[in-house]
């Protein structure tokens, strides 16, 4: 299966998608950790896709569909991967499509985490992350906002969306999860 996870940061996405990917068996596409590996090498894409992420903003589009397609190609992905962070704009969403459907394949389900500002906030000030002062921490929670949410209503439109309650235990969240996994797969039959 090929499914994505959209949430603002601070919603969860982390925890989730570690146990979502035992329970799918796919690898786990993470574009903040590659970028994040791309910065500790020292290439040149992670050296500009630091400039913006120190200062909260989405790397541009570019960069980061260089990293996924190269990612997609592996053979591990041909049964099926979880993205988490990505696609994050809407021209991603439409690279993503036309990726896929190139290799004639597609998007399952999308899930999206909803967790209210101010716990969001309350998160970030429990967890240490370069990023994630307070002022950064608003800057990307704007970027979702502006940028990712739009994405929301793209697959929406496509019947591909689930929301849900990002609020609870993880455990609790996790079971709304699957849940959300077992109407992808029903749907998919
Ligand atoms: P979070 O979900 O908490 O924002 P991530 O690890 O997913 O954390 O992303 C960290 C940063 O990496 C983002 O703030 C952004 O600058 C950059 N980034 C990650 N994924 C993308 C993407 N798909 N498009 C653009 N920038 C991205």
């Amino acid at each position: 299966m090929r499914i994505i996870l959209i949430g603002p940061p601070g919603a969860g996405k982390g925890t989730q998608c570690q146990r979502l990917v035992e329970l799918l068996d796919v690898p786990h596409l993470s574009t903040g950790e590659m970028l994040r590996a791309a910065i500790q090498q020292g290439t040149a894409e992670g050296q500009e896709a630091a400039t913006y992420m120190n200062r909260g903003q989405l790397v541009p589009d570019q960069l980061v569909l260089s990293l996924v397609t190269r990612r997609l190609k592996g053979p591990d992905c041909r049964k099926g991967c979880l993205l988490d962070g990505f696609p994050r704009t809407l021209p991603q969403a439409e690279m993503l499509d036309d990726l896929l459907e190139r290799q004639a394949m597609s998007v399952d389900g999308v899930i999206e985490l909803t967790v209210p500002r101010d716990e969001l906030v309350r998160r970030m000030l429990a967890r240490q992350r370069e990023d994630d002062n307070p002022e950064i921490f608003s800057r990307r929670i704007e970027s979702f906002e502006r940028q990712t949410a739009p994405l929301l209503e793209y697959y929406e439109r496509r019947g591909k969306l689930i929301s849900i309650d990002g609020l609870g235990t993880a455990d609790d969240i996790f079971q709304r999860v699957h849940r959300a996994i077992r109407a992808f797969r029903r749907s998919r039959r």
